[in-house]
């Protein structure tokens, strides 16, 4: 009797967990099916344009280590092969854990992971992590001291105006608003990733190698880190997805223009100074 009861139980858990699977593989077909390029050929062109880049200054401007890396890291390995790349780090994501030296040991990892993408200079500013949508102003200023010695050619960023339906990082957000500012601001192209309306597919297949190493040597950083039901999503999404496409792109029409490998962004431009028009 109590072996038939113990037998339901485990049935019933099983049937669950299966069908949360079943549940949220639906959802991120959805979402995926959401965030595809309204325009495969037009965004594989755009992506094709920028791969050409040579003897530009791009910046990367991001809330936290690995962000970079996670939704841009074999377009920017790609473009730092042959361009000037400067990774402009607001916080080091020092909270999450009751390890006071996480945000120095992230630091550590970023700069690794870094020589792997190729980056040509780190910048970190440390602001407080989680709280970055106080420091705006001051990270405005930063960049615009750094468009005097550094000018970006354009600049990636979190989409600010557009951002993707999951995982909305306040840190993310001010990061990506203050970017998008300051490209607006200096009349530059602005490439948003974590983004719900992308117009740009970028092929990173002949660099996925860095990309996965890259990540791979972010995460090494030990320690045990709360984790949120955001990093549960994350982990499931991952579990889900074997790549970076399925996760924030949409992964047929991907295939349908032969890439395995690509990252999705929504491109920005200036038509005239001071005047950005979405491309579509
Ligand atoms: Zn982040």
């Amino acid at each position: 009797m109590i072996f038939k009861k113990v037998v339901t139980i485990i049935a019933v858990i099983l049937a669950f967990f299966i069908l949360l699977i079943l549940l949220a593989s639906i959802i991120f077909r959805f979402i995926s099916y959401l965030t595809r390029p309204s325009n495969l050929k037009k965004a594989f062109n755009y992506g094709s344009e920028l791969a050409k880049s040579s003897g530009k200054t791009f910046w990367v401007v991001v809330a936290h280590p690995d962000d970079a890396e996670w939704y841009a890291g074999g377009t920017i390995a790609s473009l730092a092969l042959k361009n000037r790349v400067i990774l402009v780090m607001c916080t080091s994501g020092e909270k999450g854990s009751n390890d006071d030296s996480l945000g120095a040991k992230r630091e550590k990892l970023q700069l690794e992971a870094g020589k792997i993408v190729g980056y040509h200079r780190i910048e970190f500013l440390r602001f407080p992590d989680r709280e970055l949508q106080e420091h705006k102003q001051d990270l405005f200023k930063y960049l615009k001291r750094l468009a005097v010695y550094e000018p970006p050619a354009a600049i990636f960023t979190f989409d600010f105006k557009k951002p993707h339906y999951i995982y909305r990082h306040p840190d993310h957000l001010a990061a990506g608003e203050v970017a998008m500012k300051a490209g607006e601001e200096l009349g530059v192209p602005l490439y948003l990733f974590h983004t719900s309306k992308p117009n740009v597919i970028f092929d990173y297949e002949k660099v996925r190698h860095k990309k996965k190493e890259a990540l791979k040597a972010l995460t090494n950083y030990g320690g045990r880190r709360r984790r949120g039901a955001l990093s549960v999503l994350r982990s499931v999404f991952s579990f889900l997805g074997r790549n970076q496409i399925e996760m924030y792109g949409y992964k047929e029409g991907f295939l349908q223009l032969g890439i395995e490998f690509g990252e999705t962004f929504r491109l920005e431009r200036p038509v005239k100074e001071n005047d950005l028009i979405f491309i579509d």
